[in-house]
Order: structure tokens, then C-alpha cells, then sequence
């Protein structure tokens, strides 16, 4: 038996074989002298709008900025609230308090771990202009039901994709259901740039152009130095829209790699009562951004499982809520959120991955929860 340490994560296996054309990329950059904005980044933005069958795509510098000019562009801004689950990474929160709005904390679903229709309404309130729909662990959430929902109180549904590039819901990419689709190309996500980007999508060209506005300085299309709104700096650079045009046609396979590596998961780890799968709703095709379980005395699994060579992270070990200065913020009861934290386990996912890789970390886990139950 193999004794080689399993990563959580390991960048470098899938890219393996695209280092000749990410080299000869990154050199047309280099030749072309056009670093921010030009062919490159028009192209990727083409390529990414026609991926989600979508009209509009906005290369931006990362994924909490897409979600903050998104907002902006919709005109959410003080005395507003922005519904948004407790289970997620703190930048879906930090987006809505960037322009001056407040997060409302959700709830999710016990078995899904993402926010639903009934998780939504409970944070509905006269103010709410938004909610947030976190597609999380790479799983698509019921967009079309919380936006009929929103829809009733005049509030629209912005989707957070940045940990479920290629996902879909009944079908539907994620990121095309609701008034906007915002990504991150953080390296670890499922498409990951070379360093920070991000991308919005919509169908609705005047919100495509208020978020390329906020984002270039609230330049004028016409004028080059007329600023007719207050904007900031959040653009993707050449190199990065280069490094992903050549990665883009590898993620649907990357994603069928994560899909067949949490299958051998599930079924493996189906049987054991101490391990609890995360469900997965039949309307969604997931990506498997990370493979997270839950275990009871979590801290001490993940130990024995990193002293066995295996890695894993947690995802996330504190609610948003929870964090500092969040907790003043106004939220519904969320103890589903507050009781799974503690038990959330993220196993070793990436493309790439072999099935001895899969086989061994279920081994180790498995022997460790056995050993404490
Ligand atoms: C990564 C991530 C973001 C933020 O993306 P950055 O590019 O790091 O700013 C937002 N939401 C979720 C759910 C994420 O996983």
C-alpha cells in the first residue's frame, strides 16, 4: 500500500497537461503589450457569456467585487437589506456591507446545507431589496423558487457562483436564473485564474453596463476621462483572461472528474452511520467544489486523518454571524447553520484525484470515526 500523503488539494495535477499552451498565453500577452482590458479579456468575456448561453458577460478583479458591483448596479445601497445565508463564505456578506446595505442571515436546509425557499422567507422583511443565493460545496440551490418568493415584495435574487462553476439546476447553468450570476476565478475554484478575477453575468444589458462603470472608475463609455458616477477600480487583467481562456474548455471535464470522485465518496462512505453526507437535491447537477461530510468530535477526526497523511479543511469553522463584526447584524434563527459548523469535514477533492486517493482517505476516516464511536 502507497504511504503518499493525500492533499486536500493539489492545483498543479489537471493543469499538467495545458503547461504549453498556459506558456504560450501568457507570452501573447506579453507581445501584445494590451495588459488591462483589450482582445483578451473581450475574448474571455465572450467565451464566458456563450458557456452560460447568457448575453452579458463583465470580467471583474475577483468574486466579492462582482458581487458587490452587481448590487451597486441594482441600486442596493443603505437602508436596504440583502438576504443571505449564514452557511457561506464571508464574502457574500461583506459584498452587501460594501455598499452600505445590511446582510439578513438565513438559515439552510439541514441535509442540503443551502438556503431554500422556506430558509428565505423567514428573512424577508420591508426592506429587503435582495437575496443572495449561494450555490455552496458546488451545488446548485432552488433559485426559480426563491425568486418567485423575492418576487412577491418587489426583491430580486442575485446568484453567488463562485464555488459552482458549471452547475445546474433543472438543467439551468447557475448564474442564468436569477437578475445576475457572480463568479470568482480564485485559483482553487473549480476554474481558477493564475492569482484574483472574477465575472458577472446577466441577460439585462443596462446591468452589465452600470457593473463594467462601477468597476472602471464610472467612466463614461463615451469619454474617457468623464466620470458621470462614483466608481472604483475592480478589472480583470489580461494575463488572467488569457490563463482562463485556455483553461475553460477543460472544466466540464474537470467537473465530470470531481462528479465521479464524489460518487466513489458517497457510495463508500453511504453506509457508515457515523459519517453524514451532505444531500444532493435531484434538481441539481453539482460540481463538487469540496467534498464535506459530517463528523461528530470533528477537530479530533481531522487530526488523526492529517497525522494518516490525509489533508482536509473546514469549510467553514465559524458561521458569518459569528465572525467579530457580524454578530450585531440582524439574522432569523439559524441553528441548523450553528449546528452543523462544528461537525463539517471538507475530504481531499480536485481533478485528478485517483480512485486510490478516494479509497484510501474513506479508509482512514472511516477507521478514526469507528475508533471514536
Ligand atoms: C470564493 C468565494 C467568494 C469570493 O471570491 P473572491 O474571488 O475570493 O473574492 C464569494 N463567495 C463564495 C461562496 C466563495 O466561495
Amino acid at each position: 500500500m502507497s504511504v503518499d500523503p493525500i492533499p486536500f488539494l493539489d492545483l498543479g495535477r489537471a493543469q499538467r497537461e495545458l503547461h504549453a499552451g498556459l506558456d504560450e498565453a501568457w507570452r501573447s500577452v506579453t507581445r501584445s503589450a494590451r495588459f488591462v482590458g483589450g482582445p483578451f479579456v473581450e475574448a474571455f468575456e465572450e467565451a464566458w457569456a456563450v458557456e452560460h448561453g447568457i448575453e452579458h458577460a463583465v470580467g471583474v478583479a475577483n468574486g466579492t467585487d462582482a458581487l458587490e458591483l452587481v448590487l451597486r448596479g441594482l441600486g442596493v445601497g443603505p437602508g436596504d437589506e440583502v438576504v443571505v445565508p449564514a452557511n457561506t463564505f464571508i464574502a457574500t456578506a461583506e459584498a452587501v456591507l460594501a455598499v452600505g446595505a445590511v446582510p439578513h442571515f438565513v438559515d439552510v436546509d439541514p441535509e442540503t446545507l443551502l438556503v431554500t425557499p422556506e430558509t428565505v422567507a423567514e428573512g424577508i422583511t420591508d426592506r429587503t431589496a435582495a437575496v443572495i443565493v449561494v450555490h455552496l460545496y458546488g451545488q446548485a440551490a432552488d433559485v426559480p423558487g426563491i425568486a418567485a418568493l423575492a418576487a412577491r415584495t418587489g426583491a430580486v435574487v442575485v446568484e453567488d457562483c463562485a464555488q459552482a462553476q458549471g452547475a445546474r439546476w433543472d438543467g439551468r447553468p447557475v448564474g442564468t436564473m436569477g437578475v445576475a450570476g457572480c463568479t470568482s476565478f480564485y485559483p482553487g475554484k473549480n476554474l481558477g485564474a493564475f492569482g484574483d478575477g472574477g465575472a458577472v453575468i446577466t441577460r439585462d444589458a443596462s446591468l452589465a453596463r452600470a457593473v463594467r462603470r462601477y468597476g472602471d472608475h464610472g467612466r463614461s463609455e463615451v469619454f474617457k476621462y468623464e466620470h458621470p458616477v462614483v466608481g472604483r477600480n475592480s478589472r480583470l487583467d489580461a494575463l488572467q483572461a488569457a490563463v482562463l481562456l485556455v483553461k475553460l474548455p477543460h472544466l466540464e471535464d474537470w467537473n465530470f472528474q470531481r462528479r465521479a470522485a464524489a460518487e466513489q465518496y458517497r457510495s463508500r462512505l453511504a453506509g457508515d452511520e457515523a459519517v453524514e453526507l451532505v444531500k444532493q437535491d435531484p434538481s441539481s447537477t453539482s460540481v463538487h467544489h469540496l467534498m464535506v461530510v459530517r463528523v461528530e468530535d470533528r477537530d479530533r477526526v481531522q487530526a488523526d486523518l492529517t497525522a494518516a497523511g490525509i489533508g482536509t479543511a473546514v469549510h467553514y469553522p465559524v458561521p458569518c454571524h459569528q465572525q467579530k463584526d457580524y454578530t450585531m447584524l440582524p439574522r432569523t434563527c439559524v441553528e441548523e447553520t450553528e449546528r452543523s459548523s462544528p461537525r463539517l469535514l471538507s475530504l481531499p477533492m480536485f481533478p485528478g484525484i485517483t480512485r486510490d486517493e478516494v479509497d484510501r482517505a474513506c479508509d482512514e476516516l472511516v477507521a478514526t470515526v469507528r475508533a471514536r464511536g
